[in-house]
Parts: structure tokens; sequence; C-alpha cells
């Protein structure tokens, strides 16, 4: 044999060997998702008196207010309520602040922990260019309901609420005790969830399990992957807002010096945008997430995906290159959103700063991004000020028996979804309720489009009255099953 020959024969050895190895793995986890009946239906009937339900709670326009002002519309709001779900607003026991709900149902046995559900009352405002339709209008059309906070989260309030009503009108008893809670300042990071978990506290009430939004069932997140993916949200971003100042002595602008204060902020944001300067990780939930979705993966990506053991650092890689989205899985993020200059085009700035909206990751917590920042502010004399700062969530355990028994109902629901854990970059109320709870879910049953994703906070928001339907079965089912 030519030397030749032996070094392409090991060389081939030394690739084909893991290869071989990652191509066998990549097969021997593929799944199929079972062909089976959902254990849940409704009628179309019901679709249309739920889209109504929804519809008029839309028609309030509850723009969030902040804790001392009036709030005449959530009044109106929690009367509707009251009218839509009579028995549950007869029966369960009212512990309500300032305008924030908590109701209980009691259950029947007191030595077991309750469960929560909740949501918001509140809608972020409507000043967005491109609606076709009345805000308020809660139109139910192309069968859709329409209007701000028919997602956001106006359907996760009706499902469950509706959930609870159907249940109550069965005769059903539940055996643990089920909370309701909605609070009125949500969008504006208000504390008025706070005022429920004080009081959860303060009573020494402990929760098996809160359910607040976050994810949902969506189709098309992963190349190769036709099922529809449930997202479960176990762990929220924090948020840090951060002011970085440049000074200097000012002076004409038909005499400009060189770097003054605005230039040496450019120069900064652009080192932070060319550097993407944090630390990229794979941490819970991301592996269990692939672990999850991996076996329904087209062969390309699963070859990936099923091989982390030899292809992590590279995925994490492609996490940091692909999007904005995929990026802020895996690490911090720093978003330049204000800037301010001189008062007039002639004259220069003195002082100049910016505003950066940092969302903390678990991997570098806000103290260690900002330092991170800093040390680049530093090199062009910038000063680095916080003005507000919050790490990211805890991680809510997903080898729960929670966990396990929302993905198992989900299994018998919606067979032809896959179920997963994931991180939620944006924020919730539920993250308060940790004290008293160490499995916090981020997730609303109902099925959306990315097109109404991206709808959420802007124009034209809707959600699909079947999947509004499904949703409240869902929940139904999730309550009723509880052993
Ligand atoms: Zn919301």
């Amino acid at each position: 044999m030519s030397i030749k020959k032996v070094i392409g024969a090991g060389v081939s050895a030394a690739i084909g060997a893991p290869l071989a190895v990652c191509a066998a793995r990549a097969m021997s986890c593929k799944k199929e998702l079972p062909d089976k009946e959902p254990a849940v239906k409704w009628t179309k009937e019901e679709e249309q008196l739920y889209a109504e339900k929804l519809s008029a709670m839309v028609q309030i326009p509850t723009i969030s207010k902040k804790e001392d002002e009036p709030y005449e519309d959530f009044v109106t709001f929690q009367q509707k309520l009251a009218e839509l779900f009579p028995r549950v607003f007869e029966t369960f026991e009212v512990h309500d602040v300032n305008g924030n709900l908590l109701r209980r149902w009691k259950g029947s046995d007191p030595s077991k922990n309750g469960i929560l559900f909740m949501g918001h009352q509140d809608v972020v405002p409507v000043d967005q260019a491109g609606w076709t339709k009345d805000p308020f209008s809660g139109a139910i059309e192309d069968g859709c309901v329409w209007g701000r906070g028919s997602m956001d989260c106006k359907s996760t309030v009706f499902c469950e609420l509706q959930a609870m009503e159907e249940l109550l009108e069965q005769g059903f008893e539940p055996k643990q005790d089920i909370w309701f809670s909605a609070s009125r300042n949500e969008e504006n990071s208000g504390g008025g969830a706070e005022t429920a978990v004080n009081y959860l506290k303060s009573t020494g009430v402990k929760l098996d399990l809160v359910m607040d939004e976050g994810g949902a069932i969506v189709s098309g997140l992963f190349p190769g992957l036709a099922a529809p993916v449930a997202g479960i949200g176990v762990l929220e971003k924090g948020f840090t807002n951060v002011k970085f100042t440049a000074k200097s002595a000012g002076g004409h602008a038909s005499t400009p010096p060189r770097n003054s204060p605005l230039i040496r902020l450019s120069k900064f944001m652009c080192e932070v945008d060319k550097k993407l300067p944090f630390k990229a990780e794979m941490v819970t939930p991301m592996p269990e997430m692939f672990d999850c979705i991996t076996p329904y993966l087209g062969f390309p990506l699963r070859f990936v995906t099923a091989n982390r053991w030899l292809f992590n650092g590279l995925l994490t890689k492609a996490l940091v290159a692909i999007s904005g989205q995929t990026r802020a899985f895996v690490q911090s993020t720093a978003a330049f959103t204000m800037a301010q200059g001189s008062s007039a085009p002639n004259v220069l700035p003195d002082e100049a700063s910016v505003i950066c909206n940092i969302r903390p990751s678990v991997q570098q917590n806000a103290e260690q991004t900002v330092a991170v920042l800093k040390k680049i502010a530093d090199k062009y004399d910038i000063e680095t000020e916080v003005l507000f700062t919050r790490d990211a969530s805890k991680t809510s355990p997903v080898d729960s028996a929670e966990f396990r028994y929302l993905t198992k109902c989900l299994a018998d629901c919606i067979p032809d979804c896959v179920a997963t854990p994931y991180l939620m970059t944006g924020g919730t109320d539920s993250r308060r309720f940790e004290p008293v709870c160490e499995n916090v879910l981020r997730f609303t049953p109902t099925r959306l489009t990315r097109e109404q994703i991206a709808a959420m906070h802007a124009a034209n928001e809707n959600v699909s009255v079947s999947a509004v339907a499904e949703g409240v079965k869902i929940y139904k089912y999730l309550m009723e099953h509880r052993k």
C-alpha cells in the first residue's frame, strides 16, 4: 500500500468513524408523532359562542394605567366578566386588590397545594400604523377575533375562565384549590400581580403550579419540522436599562473637533454591534428543547442536533449568527433604543447619551452583562449609568411532575404537536409568583401562526376562533384530570 493510500485511509477513518456514529445516532432517534384522535372536541356552536364572548372582552379598551390613575375601563371590564362567567363570579372567593383580580375556587382536599391560572386584563396602546379594523371592534371575521388584546392576553384569560365556567356548570368539584389571577398593569411592568402574591404569601398559600401567558402552539418554527411546537416557557430573561453618556467642551459646529460625543457613542455602539461581546452558551432549557424536537426534525438538522456532543460549539455559534431571535436564546442581548445630542443642528453637544435596553441571560446576569459593556464604553471615555435592572427569572424544573403532567395532557389533546420547554425573551407577571411556586409555566394552549405572533403589540392583532375553542377544552382537560 502506498504511503498516499495509508494517509488517505487514516484520514477517512478519522473523519468517517465519527461521521458514521453521528449518522447512526441521527437515524436511530427519529420518531413519528402518533396518529390518534385528540382527547378534546368542540362544536361549531361553541366556537361561535366563544368568539362572541371574547369579542365582548376585546371591545372594552383596557389600556394599561399606572397604579394611582383612575381605572373605570377595568371596572367595566370586570362587570362584563361577571356577566360572561356568572358561575365563576358567584362561586369563587374574592381577594382582589385595587382592580387586580385574585379569586379562589375552594378544593375539597385542604391538604393539597393549589394551582393558579393567570393572565392580565390590560392591553398596550393602539397607536401603531397599519390597523385595517377598529382596534376595539372585536370584529369576528375570516374565522378570527380581531382587535387589541384578542391574543395578548384576553384570549388566555377567556380560555381559563370559560374552562372554569363549564366545569362549574357540569358540577365538577376540584380536589385542590384552583386560583385565578389577572393584574391590570402587566404591560407597563406595574405591581398589580405583586398584590396577589403578597396575599398568597401572607396567608401561607403554596402552589403546585402557576400557568401564565407565554408560549403557544406554533408551526414552522424550525426548518424541516412540519409538526406544530408547543413551547412551554420555563424561564424569562431579565430587563435592564443603561444610559451611556459622552461629554466634551461643546463648541461651534463650524469648527468641529474630532471624537465629539456623538462620534464616540457611535464607535462604542458599532463595536458592541460587531463583536456581540456576551457569553454564548447552551444552558437549560436549550439542551432539553433540542432533546424534545430532534426526533421530529428533517435529517440535515437532526444530524447536527442529535450529535450535540460533537457539534455543540458549532450549533451555539450558528444560533448567535442566524438571527436576533436565535441569538437571544443563548446570550444576553443589548439594544440601543434612544439617543440624545444637542438641541440645535448647528450646536455641538457638550453631552450626548444613548439608552441601551439589555436582556440579561442566565449565562451572564445583569451585573456581568453591564460590566462587559462598561469595559468597552470606558475605552471611548463614556460614562455608564444603570437606570433599572432585573435579572432573569428562576428556571422552573423541566423534569418535575407538573411539567410532565402538562406535556402528557398536550399529548392527549393535540397528538400532532411536539411539546418542549423553551426560553422566553420577553417578560410576564408570572415571575413574581416564584416565592409561592416552583413550577411557573408560561404557556397558553392555543394555535398561533407566525403572522399572528408578529401582530402582538402591533397592528391587526387577532386570534383564530378554532384556536380559542381548542384552548378552552385543553384548559378544561388540564383542570379536570388532575389526581
Ligand atoms: Zn401579555
